[in-house]
């Protein structure tokens, strides 16, 4: 074959053909509950501080900022102390612009060719990106019927595969579920018999919405260095639009994140963001207790419609199962409420949200399913 010298073939990788970019419909409706964003917007105070900080920091973008962001470290080693009683030091905090570039940090300095990812699903949809995009092989172990992993489990898989990178979301996303300690500890266990070595993330991305007396892995930094604990800005801040994720370990697990970072990775402007915007931590951590007691009262309301409902230790809920869910999902759409279809055939995922919004979303779907409360409980 000769070439086309006027169209030349661009030389995609073959893993990367024919793909769409990953990425939730993003539709213009009143009531937005598909990405498990925090449905309030930043309060008038938070406004006021984060533009001043732009402003200052402004006065001297003509400069690149600081490489290593050693005031925004200590400040979220500060906000880890008081959120879960952790305390780490400023050297064992990285951050990167959303968690999603923290995962891709991660498989960058420990996977690569010939080397193994392995998560167990249903969990986040993007883990296999990360894989894919830094060219290490993906393997996809399973949780149980009730979205639980089982430590037998994952150790066997482990044990089998030897990756040198584990992905465990905790709470789980799509399904909410959160890791008790001894299947994370059985996991780290599995994880230091690697012939090699084996990094294991939690994914905390929606750490700060657990349950009351569920644990965080946090605690379990010290005595595993090859254990990272990673959380975001988007979530329990609300602060989406930012782009803040930030991730802690032993000193030697981010040093290795420090090597393969581009250099200058947080702009000044988003360091100044997070920063003003952690200064109101206490503020933005009471919207998460309500945000916490809306989701229990739609967990309790879904149950009491006779619906499956997965336990949930994040800001949204697994719900299902419908035989077309498809067809529920555009049903809510059609009367203003954005659900999300993802997870296992039959389930859909809802945001918590105001609970005016819940109230649409509840609303919506007895139109759509028919639903009638099988017990005597109040309607919430
Ligand atoms: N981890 C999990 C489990 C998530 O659900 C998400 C966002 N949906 C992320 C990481 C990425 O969040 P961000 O990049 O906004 O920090």
């Amino acid at each position: 074959m000769t070439a086309d010298l006027a169209r030349p073939a661009l030389p995609l990788r073959p893993e990367l053909a024919g793909l769409e970019p990953y990425g939730a419909p993003q539709l213009d409706v009143p009531v937005l509950l598909n990405v498990n964003e925090n449905p309030y917007a930043p309060s008038d105070a938070v406004v006021e501080d984060v533009a001043r900080a732009v402003a200052d920091a402004t006065r001297t973008l003509n400069r690149y900022p600081d490489r290593d962001f050693a005031a925004l470290r200590q400040d979220l080693a500060d906000y880890l102390a008081v959120e879960s009683g952790v305390r780490v030091a400023p050297e064992q905090v990285w951050a990167a612009n959303g968690s999603n570039e923290i995962m891709l940090h991660v498989l960058q300095a420990f996977g690569g060719p010939g080397r193994t990812a392995l998560s167990f699903s249903p969990t986040y949809s993007m883990y296999p990106e990360y894989a894919r995009d830094t060219s290490t092989a993906w393997i996809e172990g399973r949780r149980e019927e009730d979205f639980s992993l089982d430590p037998d489990a994952a150790r066997a898989a482990i044990a089998q595969h030897a990756p040198s990178v584990v992905l465990l979301a905790s709470p789980n996303n799509p399904t909410g579920t959160a890791l008790p300690t001894d299947t994370v500890l059985a996991v780290l266990d599995a994880a230091a018999r690697v012939p090699g070595g084996c990094v294991v993330v939690v994914d905390e991305a929606y750490g700060e919405f657990r349950r009351r007396g569920t644990p965080s892995a946090l605690e379990l930094l010290d005595g595993h260095p090859h254990l990272a604990v990673s959380r975001t800005m988007s979530k329990a801040f609300g602060l989406a639009g930012a782009r803040v994720g930030y991730l802690t370990a032993s000193t030697a697990f981010v040093d290795a994140l420090r090597v393969v970072r581009l250099p200058y990775h947080l702009s000044a402007v988003t360091q100044a963001v997070a920063r003003a915007a952690l200064r109101h931590a206490p503020e933005l951590m009471a919207q998460v207790g309500s945000l916490r007691d809306e989701r229990d009262a739609l967990v309790g309301w879904l149950r009491e419609r006779g619906l499956r409902v997965a336990d949930s230790d994040a800001n949204f809920v697994l719900f299902g199962t419908f035989d077309d869910r498809r067809a529920v999902w555009q049903g809510l759409l059609d009367r203003g409420v954005l659900i999300r279809e993802v997870g296992p055939q039959g389930w859909l995922r809802v945001s918590v949200g105001t609970p005016q919004e819940t109230a649409a979303f509840k609303d919506a779907l007895t139109q759509v399913v028919g639903l009638a409360a099988t017990g005597n409980e109040e309607d919430r």
